[in-house]
């Protein structure tokens, strides 16, 4: 039986203060979820990782969004695992879209940075999703197979145990433009296909989430899909209100 797992995406929102603050107003969302067996989490921006740790309930998930693979040298701008995990950080989001986009992180990278969480026992959520020319021309599933084939190569069964995936189309994040449950189930069911076949019947125990413009009037709608384990969640997750909205509503 796969839990559910909430888990909002902060991108680059939120000063310091207003993350603790935050932090400190989930604390009673986290007993809720815990008591209704959801896994809840945040991804706030590395400066506000510790205040979140330190500040939210222990069982929330409090997840970095990016990550090196290397351990330290000369990468400017970069943090490493080490670093992530002296804050009791196991959680690092790989390969969102935006990071795609704007940082060139290829399925390669990805990659790398996943075998080198896992061999640090963290916990990858690993973003694979297409753009709105892909979706159009009917290309998703060459898309979304070929990053999870490459993003998880060389890895074993062993190893994606508790890896999360989360589909995201790049057409629908932050657009308001929603993939309409069909599609939902159906990428995420093909996401779990490409794993049993690279990975066996661990697959059944593997998250796959569905992300872009989830909101509270539409959550419960995506997580009734029997592929689809947890929604990774951006705007809606940055309100106090919105975030209790969005649990409220799958309980
Ligand atoms: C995201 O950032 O992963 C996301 C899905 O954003 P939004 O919910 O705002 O579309």
């Amino acid at each position: 039986m796969r839990r559910k797992l909430l888990l909002g995406n902060w991108k680059m929102n939120k000063l310091a203060s207003e993350a603790k603050e935050f932090a400190v107003a989930s604390r009673d969302l986290a007993k809720k979820a815990e008591a209704n067996n959801i896994d809840l989490g945040v991804a706030p921006t590395y400066l506000s990782l510790a205040t979140v740790k330190e500040n939210a309930a222990k069982t929330m998930i409090v997840a970095a969004q990016n990550v090196h693979f290397n351990d330290h040298g000369a990468f400017t701008g970069e943090v490493s695992i080490p670093m992530l995990k002296e804050f009791g950080i196991d959680w690092v989001l790989i390969g969102h879209s935006e990071r795609r986009t704007y940082d060139n992180e290829t399925n390669e990278k990805c990659n790398a940075k996943i075998k080198a969480l896992i061999a640090n026992n963290m916990v990858p959520v690993y973003c694979v999703g297409e753009t709105l020319e892909q979706f159009e021309a009917n290309q998703t599933k060459a898309v979304v197979g070929e990053q999870v084939r490459v993003g998880l190569k060389e890895l074993t069964a062993e190893d994606v145990k508790n890896l999360v995936v989360a589909y995201e189309p790049v057409w629908s994040i932050g657009t308001g433009k929603n993939a309409s449950t069909e599609i939902a189930e159906d990428v995420c069911k093909f996401i779990r296909d490409v794993l049993r076949e690279m990975f066996g019947d661990v697959a059944d125990e593997i998250r796959v989430l569905y992300g872009g413009s989830v909101k509270p009037e539409n959550i419960k709608a995506y997580l009734s899909c029997p592929d689809v384990d947890g929604g990774l969640v951006g705007g809606a997750s940055l309100k106090i209100d919105s975030y209790e909205a969005l649990l409220n509503n799958i309980l």
